[in-house]
């Protein structure tokens, strides 16, 4: 998990090049308990991101002219994963999406009530504390999702990518009934649900890849709606 434990060590980072809406920013954080540090230009926000690991950005969309949605691409190659808001004058829906496409998290429009900001920060914050662990473990399989392996127990899987990617999403919804539905949609991203056995020949494979003869089985059939990853706990 997410090195959050205690309000007071996390750290927000504020990339905002008008020194009154910065000081304002970080004084309403620091108000909520958390660490604030100031950027002023793109560069510094980018330097500081690679170096302090904050938990979440504050980056506002035009830092002294220039646009920073090329500074959250940068970061988001690199494989920095911290959420950000894009704070933003622009109000336009293309400029949310293109926030949100660039990387961002989520597009807060200025001006905004500090109270709208410090509910935003939680938001993210509470998400990424449920998505931002490295590993997932539930019984005797183990994730890394950055190397992208599995494991049960002592058992390395060779899993190939698509399957992983079925294996992760039920670990994350372990003891839930996962349908056929959300397994398209949320897997494959499928808009529409086309007559397919996709599904259920991913679900055979990696069966057959989990289980070895005598072990419990992980993935139950609910009949007439699903699956279910039960893992012993
Ligand atoms: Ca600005």
């Amino acid at each position: 998990m997410l090195a959050n434990g205690s309000l007071d060590q996390v750290l927000i980072l504020v990339v905002e090049d008008e020194p009154d809406m910065a000081r304002e920013i970080a004084a309403q954080l620091t108000s909520l308990g958390y660490r604030a540090r100031i950027a002023e230009t793109g560069a510094a926000g980018l330097e500081a991101a690679r170096r302090d690991r904050a938990a979440l950005l504050i980056v506002d969309r035009m830092l002294n002219g220039i646009d920073s949605l090329p500074m959250i691409e940068t970061l988001r190659n690199e494989g920095i994963r911290s959420p950000v808001l894009v704070v933003s004058a622009l109000a336009s829906v293309d400029d949310r999406i293109r926030g949100l496409k660039a990387g961002g998290d989520d597009y807060l429009i200025k001006p905004f009530a500090m109270d709208e900001l410090a509910a935003r920060v939680e938001a993210l914050l509470r998400r990424s504390s449920d998505t931002s662990a490295t590993t997932l473990q539930v019984g005797p399989l183990k994730l890394d999702l950055i190397a992208r392996s599995a494991s049960r127990g002592e058992r390395t899987l060779d899993l190939l990518p698509a399957e992983f990617k079925l294996l992760e999403y039920l670990v994350r919804h372990s003891g839930q009934t996962v349908t056929r539905a959300m397994l398209l949609e949320d897997v494959w991203h499928y808009r529409f649900m086309p007559r397919t056995n996709l599904v259920d020949v991913h679900i055979g494979k990696l069966r057959r890849k989990l289980d070895l003869p005598g072990d419990p089985p992980l993935i139950r059939s609910v009949r007439r709606s699903g699956f279910i990853l039960h893992a012993g706990e």
